[in-house]
Parts: C-alpha cells; structure tokens; sequence
C-alpha cells in the first residue's frame, strides 16, 4: 500500500485557521507534518486547529502575522524556527479576492491591497523559506493559486492578476532552485466551499449558476485540496516541480461545450 508520509517534516501553512489553510494544514499533521497554523487576526480560531490537531495525536502550533508586511513575515519565520528549529514544506496559501470594481471605477489602494497579499506576500515567504531550505537542500514551496490564473473575472482584476502573476513566480523560483532539492508548485482550486465565497455557495441562485460552470456540477470540499496538498508535499511527488495542478472538479475544460459548440 502506497500512504502519504510527511513525518519528520516540518510545515508552514499560511491563513490557516480557515478554510483550505485550515484543511491542508489538518491534512499535514495526518500525514505525520508538524504544523505551524498561521493566522491574521483569528488567534481563537488557529487554536482550534491546534487543538484538533494536537488532540488525534499530531503535532501544531500557532503562529500570527500580516503576510503583506515583510517584518511581520520577517518575525512569523524566526517564530518558526524557535519553535520547530527549521522548515520543510511552505504553503502560501493566504489570500483575498478583494471588493469587486471594474478597472475603470477602481480604487488603487484597494487594487494595491490585493497584491500586496496575494503576490507580495507569497513572494516575501517564499524568500524567507527558501533561507532555510536550500542551505538544508530539502524543501517544498507551493503556492495556492486559482483557476484565475487562467479564467478572466470581471470586477476581479487585482485578484486574476495576482495569480497569474503568482504562477510565473512559481514557475521561475522552480526554476532557479531545480537543482538544489527544493520543489516549487501551485494548485489552482475552482470553487471550493470555503468562507471566501459563502456568499455565492449560500444563495440557492448563484449556486446553482456556479455548478453550471463545473464539469462535475459541484463544488469542492477544502479536504479535496488538502489531500492533494499532502501528496504533492510528500515524495511521492519528487519529480514534480515549476508547474500548476488545477483541481478544480473540471472548471477548465469548459462545461459549457459538452453540447455541442
Ligand atoms: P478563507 O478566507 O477562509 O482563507 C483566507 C485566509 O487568508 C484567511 O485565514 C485569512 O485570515 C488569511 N489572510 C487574508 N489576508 C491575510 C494577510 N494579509 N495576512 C495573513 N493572512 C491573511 O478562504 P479560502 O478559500 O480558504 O482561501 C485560501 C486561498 O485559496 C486563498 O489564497 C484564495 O485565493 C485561494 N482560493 C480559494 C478558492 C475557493 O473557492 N475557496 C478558489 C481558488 C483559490
């Protein structure tokens, strides 16, 4: 039987008291990961992972800070290593879509602020990873995108931008470290039921328009994100680097041409 082994191994996963932070996270410490929860504001609910974590025999701890700001992330790292002398596997996986404006009606500072989470600070803990994990030559880096990276959405221009933006960063950070046992990835979620979207999963009508735009007519659940986040973390996915992995229950295959063009 092949099984996913992550013992020994020591993660940070990023926006973890919530949604798929908080399902990859639990997948993680299942896998044998210790764990460190990061948080922005919700301590309470980074605890609760903790606990759930600690209580079926695993190991977690929680850790605070504003990924936007590189001193906080600067700090969030040098927690880290205090409590777990090191890093193995990174998950950029903190994130905001940001209030929907069309380009023309835009505020920058609004549009600046979904960058800065979404692009720069993935960028500035995936510096401070890679600290520890080249000089140690083990390490995983991935980076949770979005099916837009690649689908266009209106209202959205900040947040699709970003994680274009952020699938290139994956492909050349992979690429600069190919060599030196670092892996670099990126997981492209479709809709998946998280409080990200609770507004659309919550009304009957926009749910049901959501589902029309997924070949399996339905959305995903955070652990069909954190399983695959265990796997392609573990080495049973060592030669897999630079590239994006949707799942995305076949968001990209364009549902609406199963009837013909
Ligand atoms: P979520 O809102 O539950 O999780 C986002 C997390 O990021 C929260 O825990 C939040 O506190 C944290 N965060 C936000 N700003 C931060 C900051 N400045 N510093 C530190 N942490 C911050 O929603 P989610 O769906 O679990 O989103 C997780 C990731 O998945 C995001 O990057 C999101 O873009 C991506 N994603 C989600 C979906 C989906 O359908 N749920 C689809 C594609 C991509």
């Amino acid at each position: 039987m092949i099984a996913i082994d992550l013992s020994g191994r020591r993660a940070l996963v990023t926006g973890a008291s919530s949604g798929l932070g908080r399902a990859i996270a639990l997948n993680f410490a299942a896998a044998g990961a210790r764990v460190g929860v990061h948080y922005l504001k919700d301590h309470d609910a980074a605890e609760a992972v903790v606990a759930q974590i600690q209580q079926a025999g695993g190991q977690a701890a929680a850790f605070g800070g504003d990924v936007s700001q590189p001193a906080q992330v600067e700090k969030l790292f040098a927690d880290v290593d205090a409590a777990f002398g090191g890093l193995d596997i990174l998950v950029n996986n903190a994130g905001m879509d940001g209030a929907r404006e069309l380009c023309a009606d835009s505020d920058p500072a609004h549009w600046q602020r979904v960058i800065a989470v979404d692009l720069q600070g993935p960028y500035d803990c995936t510096r401070q990873a890679l600290k520890r994990m080249l000089p140690q030559q083990r390490g995983v880096i991935l980076n949770i995108t979005s099916v837009h990276e690649f689908i266009p959405w209106a209202g959205y221009s900040a947040y699709t931008s970003a994680k274009a933006a952020l699938s290139m960063f994956t492909k050349t950070v992979a690429q600069e470290v190919a060599t030196q046992g670092v892996r670099v990835l990126a997981i492209a979620p479709g809709a998946i039921r998280t409080p990200i979207n609770a507004a659309v999963w919550g009304n009957p009508d926009s749910l049901r328009d959501l589902d029309q735009k997924i070949a399996m007519c339905r959305l995903g659940e955070p652990d069909e994100i954190g399983r695959v986040c265990a796997f392609l973390s573990s080495d049973l996915a060592s030669y897999i680097t630079g590239t994006t992995l949707a799942v995305d229950g076949g968001m990209l295959i364009y549902p609406d041409f199963n009837h013909g063009g």
